[in-house]
This record gives structure tokens, C-alpha cells and sequence, in this order.
């Protein structure tokens, strides 16, 4: 997510509205609360508002234009009880627009289905769902069996140079792209932010303009910015429609980043524009909580807001047909919350895919014990949380670009690289209780986070930090020099041990084009130049490409890399004593997961010199060496006695 600090200040009347409400016993009832904010009908349209109902006048306006230009109407909203205000408009206002005010600014509401440019304004269509516009959603029975690529829309395709629709929701329905991620094999888009955020100006789209999008304006819509037309409410909706039709047809499926957890603002924002301090914690000091690092958080455990993200997901679902959620600071929401999202995914498909970021990017005003962290997973069933176990392990720490992980293997102390490699083992293991690991040698968990291995979601580099290939030159000197050959050596050790483990695996779209991000750490506001995928490295690099592919298949032929349970991995997953801690050695035994292959043997060595490692004894053949991957075999080799190469990974079967 972005780190970026915001300011805010309230009036003081609205704070005491704020605090009055927050005391007062809500008589509405959030479990049945639907968030409908607008009714059309050709005869007239209801409008509808959570509002304090000590609001002195609750306006609604219609408008010709998104943007710009007299109201045609304003109405004046009637309170009906149980803080909710209503007012009906005669006359067909299809193709209008709308906003709410109560003293606040205008806001198209919190749950807007369409709107026009910018979000200013929500969009009366008459046609508000497609209805049955759908495909059966990819069938991906396990968890395990997902293989996460996190895409943001214009790094994707904005350089591309064949893309008729570069940067849009449109490029992902194009030939190129499809058949790019299904020779990878991925088989789910982890999309970021593309829900309406507000740091591009949509009015401006002739010039360039990049963002993450972790600024969430409607929840509910698809961003502007993304579409062909985003002066037109219908072109958005329209175009990711057919992005996840297209992603479907084949059989990928479209997990959306969701950023529940913070607003770009307090002042400006739906939330606080139609019901001041509801949505949002305050510590005890009456100051807005700041666990999100954007300056506010919201207020999950309110039964609104929970109620809302649940409605918003389920929105998501039945409208756009999206098959996962990412949870972005996921330990800022609250564990009855997710707890509660899951339940209501599970009554209408219970193989939606929920993770998240187990952390907030500061202290909440709620207890640790209540939060949806990493080490509250076990109280989350079917809930997944990003292991900055694994990563850190590989790549080194956060907070240290500069600093290597176990891919540095010898640049690690004694202890160093110790904790890396008993962090390496937990990862891999799923992040589960196994008796080979000691997670008091860990570096992050120091008890397994995860009750089922698919509980973990498994990876090297994702879009915050370095990609990473300028990780690896940051931190690796032999890698530093361009077109060093050790970078794709190093970067392909590091995603066999990703793609090996029993969590759940994910990769930053790129990474398998040796994507590099010119050394930016935090690239959210940065250039095209910074961010573009270079489609040029997939020749150049054609090795890496080929492998990640080839392990991707590998992965999808063989069960045993992806048993789905805990009880499972601790049977048939043994690590294998190594000669030191820059090796990791494991085997999964006896067809686990009634794999075709009796016993897989997986080495890493990350030292720059080969190593030989001793394995139960035996004929195998080779199927990863030297950096290729051939599922055929690559020849023969005979325990107890076996050669790695330096820096490279070497997988067996008998
Ligand atoms: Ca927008």
C-alpha cells in the first residue's frame, strides 16, 4: 500500500455529532442493511442515506453532467427514523447524476454502483446490473492449487506495443495478455486497487499518470482511469465486465486488492461526508488512529462499516464475478469482521479466496488481540496472510534494501544465515506446526501462523519494495553489474523455493520478465519509465521465462507440492540434513498427495560454490538443474551422494 502521511481537522460540532453517535445505541439494523443508496424506476427515483439524524438538512441533488453545471433538482431529504433519510424524484432521471449532502460537501454516498468522472457523482443508469451475463468462475477447488500474479493495470500493458488498449481494463481482454499468462500457467490475477481511487485525475488522462491506487473513493465502482470513457458511468462497468470475462473464458481467475481499511482522506471522503466520524477509530486521546499510515483507519468493528465491507464483497461477487479478495493491512480490520466476510462469501462460493496483509503500517486503536495480524490467523479459518517470514528470509529485511537475505547466503553471519534458513524451512512447510521446524529460530513467527498450509501466501517480492532483480543487485554484489548473470541465477533459486512451497504462491507480474523498477523501493506515484513492464526482456531473458513457466508446471503435474494440509505436509514433507545453513534440502515422500512420483527431492543452494548433499540413497532423475526445468528428465543421477551446482536448484524423483 502507499505510505503517504494526510492531515485532517473537524469542526468541533461535527466531532461531538460524532461522539454523540458513536454513544447513542444505533436503532438501525446493520445485519440487514443493504446500502442501496438509489432506486430507479422509470417513474421516479428513491433516494436513501445512513445519516445522523441529528443532521439539520439532508439535501439531494440531480445533476445533467458528472461533473460541472447547475443542480436540475434539489430535494430536500426527509428523516424516516433509524438514521435514515429518504426523498423521492418524479420524472425518468435515467442517465442523471446524483449527490448527497448533509453540511458536508457533496458525495455521491458511500455505496455508489456507478458514477460519473472522478466519482464526484453517482450515475443513475437505468439498466443497474447486467444480471446473468455469466460464465461458470474458473474452477479452482484448493487453495493450493492457485497461482497468484499480481498485476497493476498499466504496468502490465502501457508499454506493450502491440496492446490496442494499453493501461485499460480492455488490455487484459487481448490476445497478447491472455496468452501470456497461460504459457506462464498462472491461473489468478491478483489485480491492484481498481476500484475508483482518487490520485488520478480522469479529466487528464491525455497526459501521463500513474498510482497505485490505494486511496479508495467508491468502493464500488471500477477506477475511471482504466476505462476508455470515464465521462461515461456505463463504459467502466461495462469494460471490466468483459476483463473478467475474458480472464475467465480462460480459466484465470480475478482476485481484486480491496483497501477497506483507510480513506484518502477524512474530510473529502464519502465516509466522513455522510456520516461525520462514524466510519473512522479514534484513540482514547479523541485523535483519528492512524494504523493504516495514510492518516486515518477505519472503523470496522462499528456494525456499519462491518456491514458495508461485507456488502461491498459480496457486491463484487454477484455483479463483477471476482473470485478473491486481498486484504490490503488486513491487521487493521478486526478478526470478527473477516471472520464474518468469510461466512458470507462461503453462502455463495466458498472457493472465494480471502488473504491478506497480516500487519497494519501503525498502531490501531484497537487491542492486538482483536486484529486481523499474522499471528491471529489460527482464530481465521480459510483465511490467508502474506508470510514476511519466507520473504525476508530470501531476500533480507524490510526496512534494509541493502541488506541480503539467504539468497546471499555468504554474505550472512553464522546466525544470520541460521535464521534465514529455519525461516526458509517454516515457508516452505506452509507456515504450519512441523516437527522439523523450530520457529523459535524464525525470524518473524515465533509460532506457526498457520493452521493449514494454505493459510500462508507464499512469495519473494510483491509490488511494495523492490522488485526483485533490484533487490538482488541491491543487496548481492555479484549481481549488481546490468546484465549480471547471476541476477536471473539467483532470481530463479529464489522462486523455486516460492513455487516448492506448500503455502498458497503468488509473484509480481514481471518478475518473470526480469522486471526491474530502476531501483525505486516505493514506486506508487512513479513514472511510466519506473513501473512499465519491458515485453523486450522476454526474449532476453528467455531462460527465466522458460523456467518459471516450467515450474509453474511442475507445481500444477505434482500434487505433492501442494498437498493442502497440514496433516499431509507433516507426513510426507522431511527436510533433509544440508552440510550448512545456506542449504535447504527436503523430500516429499511416499506419492504424497498421490503424486505420480515417489519421492521428490528438493535442494537449494544459495552458496557460490557447488555443494554435495547427502539423500536417502538411490536412482533418480533429474528434472531442475542448472537453471532448466524438464519434467522428462534431464538425465540420471545415484544417492547418497549428490553435487548442487552454486546458487541453483536441484529437484529429483524417484
Ligand atoms: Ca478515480
Amino acid at each position: 500500500m502507499k505510505k503517504t502521511m494526510k492531515t485532517m481537522r473537524a469542526s468541533r460540532r461535527w466531532l461531538m455529532a460524532g461522539l454523540l453517535s458513536l454513544i447513542l445505541p444505533s436503532s438501525l439494523n446493520a445485519q440487514e442493511f443493504d446500502f442501496t443508496e438509489m432506486r430507479y424506476s422509470p417513474e421516479q427515483t428513491t433516494f436513501s442515506l445512513f445519516a445522523p439524524d441529528d443532521a439539520s438538512r439532508v439535501m439531494v441533488r440531480i445533476y445533467k453532467d458528472g461533473l460541472g453545471g447547475k443542480p436540475l433538482k434539489s430535494v430536500r431529504m426527509q428523516y424516516t427514523g433509524k438514521q435514515l433519510w429518504t426523498a423521492t424524484v418524479k420524472g425518468d432521471l435515467n442517465g442523471r447524476f446524483y449527490t448527497f449532502d448533509i453540511g458536508r460537501g457533496e458525495t455521491p454516498g458511500v455505496f455508489a454502483r456507478a458514477v460519473g468522472v472522478n466519482g464526484k457523482r453517482g450515475a443513475i443508469l437505468k439498466q443497474q446490473s447486467d444480471g446473468q451475463w455469466d460464465l461458470e468462475r474458473p474452477v479452482i477447488k484448493n487453495p493450493a492449487d492457485l497461482v497468484i500474479y499480481e498485476l497493476h493495470h498499466r504496468d502490465f500493458s502501457i508499454a506493450r506495443k502491440d496492446a490496442r488498449h494499453p493501461g485499460k481494463f480492455l488490455a487484459l481482454t487481448e490476445p497478447w495478455a491472455i496468452s501470456h499468462l497461460k504459457e506462464l500457467g498462472v491461473n489468478a490475477v491478483h489485480m491492484l486497487p481498481s476500484y475508483d481511487y482518487g490520485s488520478v485525475d480522469e479529466t487528464q488522462l491525455d497526459r501521463p499518470q500513474y498510482n497505485w491506487g490505494y486511496d479508495p473513493v467508491n468502493y464500488n465502482v471500477p477506477e475511471g482511469s482504466y476505462s476508455t470513457n470515464p465521462y461515461d458511468p456505463q463504459c467502466r462497468i461495462s469494460e471490466f465486465k468483459q476483463m473478467v470475462e475474458a480472464l475467465h473464458r480462460a480459466g484465470i481467475a480475478v482476485i481484486l486488492d480491496v483497501v477497506y481499511n483507510h480513506t484518502y482522506d477524512i474530510e473529502h471522503s464519502n465516509f466522513q461526508r455522510t456520516y461525520p466520524d462514524y466510519y473512522y477509530r479514534k484513540t482514547k486521546n479523541g485523535e483519528y488512529s492512524n494504523g493504516s499510515g495514510c492518516g486515518n483507519e477505519t472503523a470496522s468493528d462499528q456494525p456499519m462499516m462491518r456491514r458495508f465491507m461485507i456488502e461491498s464483497v459480496k457486491y463484487w461477487v454477484r455483479e463483477y464475478h471476482i473470485d478473491g479478495f486481498r486484504f490490503d493491512l488486513m491487521g487493521c480490520h478486526d478478526i470478527g469482521t473477516m471472520n464474518e466476510i468469510r461466512r458470507a462469501l462461503d453462502e455463495i462460493d466458498p472457493t472465494i479466496f480471502v488473504y491478506g496483509e497480516g500487519w497494519s503500517a501503525g498502531a490501531c486503536a484497537l487491542p492486538t488481540e482483536r486484529l486481523g495480524l499474522k499471528a491471529n490467523i489460527p482464530q481465521m479459518p480459510r483465511i490467508a496472510a502474506f508470510s514476511d517470514d519466507l520473504r525476508d528470509a530470501l531476500r533480507g529485511p524490510f526496512s534494509d534494501d541493502t541488506k541480503c537475505g539467504w539468497l546471499g547466503a555468504d554474505l550472512l553471519t553464522k546466525k544470520e544465515l541460521a535464521i534465514a534458513h529455519e525461516s526458509m524451512k517454516a515457508g516452505i512447510a506452509g507456515m504450519i506446526a512441523h516437527p522439523q521446524v523450530d520457529y523459535t529460530q524464525v525470524n518473524y513467527s515465533k509460532e506457526p501462523y498457520a493452521i493449514e498450509p494454505v493459510q500462508m501466501i507464499s512469495y519473494v517480492s510483491c509490488h511494495d519494495d523492490m522488485c526483485l532483480t533490484d533487490r538482488l543487485r541491491a543487496s548481492i554484489p555479484g549481481c549488481a553489474p546490468q546484465r549480471s548473470p547471476l541476477t536471473p541465477q539467483i532470481a530463479m533459486l529464489a522462486q523455486t523455493a516460492v513455487f516448492t512451497s506448500q503455502g498458497v504462491p503468488f509473484m509480481l507480474c514481471g518478475e518473470e520478465l526480469l522486471r526491474t523498477k530502476q531501483g525505486v523501493h516505493n514506486s506508487f506515484e512513479s513514472p511510466d519509465s519506473i513501473n512499465q513492464l519491458c515485453w523486450e526482456n522476454k526474449t532476453l531473458y528467455q531462460q527465466v521465462f522458460n523456467y518459471y513457466k516450467r515450474l509453474i508446471a511442475l507445481r500444477k503435474h505434482h500434487p505433492a507440492f501442494r498437498l493442502g494440509s497440514a496433516d499431509l505436509v507433516r507426513k510426507h514433507l522431511e527436510f533433509l540434513n544440508t552440510p550448512d545453513d545456506g542449504v535447504v534440502a527436503f523430500r516429499l515422500k511416499n506419492f504424497a498427495g498421490r503424486d505420480d512420483w515417489r519421492n521428490i527431492i528438493v535442494i537449494l543452494n544459495a552458496h557460490a560454490t557447488p555443494v554435495e548433499v547427502t539423500i536417502p540413497d538411490g536412482t533418480y532423475t533429474e528434472v531442475c538443474c542448472d537453471g532448466v526445468i524438464d519434467e522428462q528428465g534431464l538425465g540420471t543421477v545415484s544417492g547418497p551422494h549428490v553435487t548442487v551446482s552454486a546458487q541453483s536448484a536441484l529437484i529429483l524423483h524417484d
